[in-house]
């Protein structure tokens, strides 16, 4: 087993005893150590002080909502980094939707394998460490250091969430060339999500205004998908 991996925490944040025992159980002997909170509240301020590799969120919780939540998590610099995995009803679609437009870095719908689970994850997780390994990268007075995950446009540091920080990089080192939704979809957030190709549109939105005037090198090409202007 991959040591690196056995020594990540997940922070699992559901309220159903049921469910949180089965993950403990799957992502235990998956090699994670888990944290618990059982409502929206304790599983943010978990979010701050046990410092997750990745976050299991139910959406469907006491105190602050799941959706809420996730909200609160991707627009703090301190946690927006963390990868979001969402437990969702199979009912939720609207929620689901609202949670990937905040950020959420994919969903999970209730019932679910734990063995297709622990897959999902360790598919976001090992994304994540190839996106932190990169070498720094500069263009059009934007500039990317992977191993910092961090983001300097114009000389200000941006905040970026885990799927912004991800659609920047790709849009920039694919820069000069037209990038479909789809493929940003399967590339960004992952071949395994079902995710709808708005949700692209809406990141782009939120990328292009956190970039400011670097954000106009980033083309919308009607009908199929963006380009990042070539310099
Ligand atoms: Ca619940």
């Amino acid at each position: 087993m991959n040591t690196k991996e056995s020594a990540q925490t997940i922070l699992i944040v559901e309220d159903e005893r049921d469910v949180t025992d089965l993950l403990t159980l799957s992502l235990g002997k998956a090699g994670f150590k888990t944290v618990v909170a059982n409502d929206g509240v304790i599983g943010w301020r978990k979010a701050q002080t046990a410092k997750p590799a990745l976050i299991i969120l139910d959406l469907m919780l006491p105190g602050m909502s799941g959706l809420e939540c996730c909200k609160v998590l991707k627009s703090n610099s301190d946690t927006a980094r963390i990868p979001v995995l969402m437990l969702t009803a199979k009912a939720q679609e609207a929620d689901r939707v609202a949670g990937l437009e905040y950020g959420a870095d994919d969903y999970v719908t209730k019932p679910f394998s734990p063995r297709e689970l622990v897959l999902r994850i360790k598919a976001i997780l090992r994304r994540t460490r190839e996106e932190d390994t990169g070498e720094v990268m500069s263009a059009h007075n934007i500039r990317i250091d992977p191993a910092k995950h961090e983001v300097v446009a114009a000389g200000k540091r941006l905040h970026l969430t885990s799927i912004e920080f991800k659609l920047l990089r790709t849009l920039l080192q694919r820069r000069g060339r037209v990038q479909s939704r789809d493929r940003l979809l399967n590339d960004v957030w992952g071949y395994e999500s079902m995710i709808d190709t708005r949700t692209v549109d809406t990141h782009v939105r939120r990328l292009r205004e956190k970039l400011g005037t670097a954000g106009n090198n980033i083309e919308t090409v009607r009908g199929f998908g963006y380009k990042f202007r070539e310099e």
